[in-house]
Order: C-alpha cells, then structure tokens, then sequence
C-alpha cells in the first residue's frame, strides 16, 4: 500500500457484484497519491439484495464517493436522492457522490467514451456511427452520441427488442434528428461499417483470456477513413484493433474510456482536475504486468 491511512483519511469506493477484478482502486488511488490527497478507494462486492443497505450504510460511515458496477448501474437509482442530466437520460448511474444534500447519481461512462473520441480528433455531429452490441455499454456510448449529434446510428444486435430500447433512448435525446437503425449480425452489418466513419465494439468479444484472438467482425470489412473504437481493454490492444491499425484506421482501446470516465468521476468527488496520465500509466503498467504474467504460466 502506498497510501497511509489515518484518522482524517476519506473513503470512496465502488459497488459491483463481482468487483474483484475491478481497476478502479489502482487507478484512483494511485491519482490520490499524485494529487496529494488524503483520499483512499477500496472494492465493496455487494450482492443486490444488500444493494439498498449497502447505500444507505455508505451514507452513515460517511462514505464520500462510490462507483457503481454490474449488475447495479440501473437498480441503485430509487435509493438516490438526485440525478445528474446525464443519469436521467440513459437511466444509469456508474457515480455518486454522497454530500451533505444528499446522494447524487451521475454517469461518467458516455463522457468517458466522448472524451477519448474527441481529444483525438474525431467530431461526432453529422456521422454515422455502427456500435456492436446493444447492452449496457452500448446505452452509454449511444446517449453520448445521440446528444453530440451524430446523424445517423446503425446497432448491431443479437436480440431486437434490446436495440428498440436504444432507439428510443435515441429518439428522447434528439427528437426526429437521428436516423436509428437495429440490424443483425449478417451481410447487412457489412454495408452498414463501409458506410461509417465510426465502428465501436461494445460486445465482449476479443476480451481475455477467453478467445482473445476473436474479432467482432472481420477486419477486412473496415477501410482506412473508419475511426474504430474498441470497449474491451484486456489485451490491450485487442486483436480487432490491431488488425484495423493494420489496414491504416484510426484506433481507440477501451483504456482511454476506463480513464476519462474514471477522471469525471474522481472530479465529481474532488471537485479538482483529475491526473490522467497517471491514471491511464498505473492501468496500462498493471495490464502489461498481467499480460506478461499470463504469457509466462
Ligand atoms: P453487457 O451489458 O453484457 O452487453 C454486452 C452486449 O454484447 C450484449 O448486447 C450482448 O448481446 C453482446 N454480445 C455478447 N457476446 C456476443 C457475441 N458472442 N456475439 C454477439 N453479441 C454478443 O456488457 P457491457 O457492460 O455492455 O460491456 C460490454 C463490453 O464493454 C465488455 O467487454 C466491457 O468490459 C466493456 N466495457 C468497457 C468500458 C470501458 O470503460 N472501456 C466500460 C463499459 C464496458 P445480447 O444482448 O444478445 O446478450
């Protein structure tokens, strides 16, 4: 440990069910040591049934700041005293912070993914942007896309009634301006990725240790003009993302949303800008570690 703890020392964490393979303590904590502050993140596996007790006892130990993972993002809300704009409208909290007015719920998680995207370059409003996979993840990444104004967003999923919810969180975000389409995975998904500029994986494909040399599509489907965005971050790259360098596209792993959604979060608590380069270095020194460890055994 490299944080002393003592009398003084404030406590955030983050709720998941599991959490034991979360990176969030090493990351935040070790931008608590860079900014100086008496600050410490630990894991707490909470099980849903323990969710309501669990938030109201983070309350009384006076808990400054928790992060909320699967499966809680959406079922920890009506213990919530307010929402960010950003929770309201994809109905997920991964934040909160616990004030003297209450508990607020926000959502870092389309900020993050926005962040990463537009530090490189890439501006959202007018493109068309196909996203693999119609679950949590992907709710983030199309609320963030829909409110910066992309034009067109084309969802790949393996159940309809999952994309339909997207749509209509597409439709809420920007009445009649999207042009939402949900289609399967076949050759329909091949015309849609040629006419994108951005293609996002937001299925677990390609993750390790399992299939880790799998791609969610084949990479001889992009071009060079498409930006190719990719959630997973274990390996880092991805094969997928490798493949798509390859052939010349522009690439985003998934560390730099873990980042830039865990630095909205730290600054949501701290009100004080967050070190990502610290941050993004302690994760991205860890998964190099794991990965030469994995390879070793
Ligand atoms: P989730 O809610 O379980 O959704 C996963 C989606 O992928 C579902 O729509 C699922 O389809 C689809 N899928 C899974 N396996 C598939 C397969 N073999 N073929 C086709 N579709 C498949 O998970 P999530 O929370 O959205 O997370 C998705 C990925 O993003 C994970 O790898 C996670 O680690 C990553 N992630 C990264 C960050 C980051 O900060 N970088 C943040 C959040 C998530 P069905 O709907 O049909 O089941």
């Amino acid at each position: 440990m490299n944080h002393t703890i003592t009398g003084t020392t404030a406590v955030v964490g983050v709720l998941g069910y599991p959490v034991k393979h979360s990176l969030s303590p090493l990351m935040h904590n070790a931008a608590f040591v860079a900014m100086g502050l008496d600050w410490v993140y630990v894991p707490f596996s909470v099980s849903p049934a323990s969710l309501a007790d669990a938030v109201r006892g983070a309350a009384a130990l006076g808990i400054r700041g928790l992060n909320v993972t699967i499966p809680h993002k959406n079922a920890v809300i009506p213990f919530l005293d307010q929402l960010t704009p950003e929770a309201t409208a994809v109905a997920s909290v991964n934040t909160i912070a616990l004030t003297a007015h209450g508990l607020i719920g926000h959502s870092t998680d389309g900020v993050g993914f926005l962040r990463a995207l537009t530090v490189r370059g890439f501006a959202v409003p007018g493109t068309h942007a196909v996203i693999l996979g119609a679950g949590g993840a992907s709710r983030a990444v199309v609320g963030a896309l829909a409110a910066q104004g992309a034009a067109r967003i084309t969802v790949i999923a393996r159940h309809p009634e999952r994309a339909a919810a997207l749509h209509a969180l597409a439709e809420q975000l920007a009445p009649g301006m999207i042009d939402f389409r949900a289609i399967p995975w076949d050759d329909a998904a091949r015309h849609a990725i040629a006419d994108a500029q951005l293609v996002v994986n937001a299925t677990p494909i390609g993750m390790a240790p399992q299939a880790k040399e799998r791609m969610p599509i084949p990479a001889e489907w992009l071009s060079a003009a498409t930006w190719v965005y990719d959630l997973v971050y274990t390996p880092a790259p991805t094969a997928w993302l490798h493949a798509a360098a390859e052939r010349g596209c522009q690439t985003i792993d998934g560390l730099d949303m873990l980042v830039y959604q865990g630095a909205e979060a730290l600054t949501f608590w701290t009100q004080q800008p967050a070190p990502i380069a610290v941050m993004r270095a302690a994760l991205a020194a860890y998964l190099q570690q794991a990965q030469a460890r994995a390879v070793g055994s």
